[in-house]
């Protein structure tokens, strides 16, 4: 069985993730890069594992992206749906700001 380092409870049990997705802040902002293209960055303010958030990303929106640090680079204009797609995930829409 697996335990989590941070609470002491089995895997299964653990919460940290879930916590830690709701209390997160995320900023939502449109980048433009070179030959015009737009990109959608989403930063996040602590360190969580966005390997797995930015994969659920790709393929909830149907994108290209990266991940570099704490952001989330998306390929294209995704503001008018970033937000749904993150609430889905789990994260707090009320800690969502999408920067125009
Ligand atoms: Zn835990």
């Amino acid at each position: 069985m697996e335990i989590c380092p941070k609470c002491g409870l089995p895997k299964e049990a653990c919460i940290c993730e879930t916590l830690a997705k709701e209390q997160e802040k995320i900023v939502v902002r449109k980048e433009k890069r070179k030959f015009g293209k737009i990109v959608t960055v989403v930063n996040f303010n602590n360190k969580i594992n966005l390997k797995e958030i930015a994969k659920e990303l790709k393929k909830k929106l149907a994108c290209g992206g990266t991940v570099k640090d704490n952001e989330i680079e998306l390929q294209g204009d995704h503001a008018a749906k970033i937000k749904e797609k993150l609430v889905e995930l789990g994260f707090n829409a009320e800690n969502i700001e999408i920067v125009e």
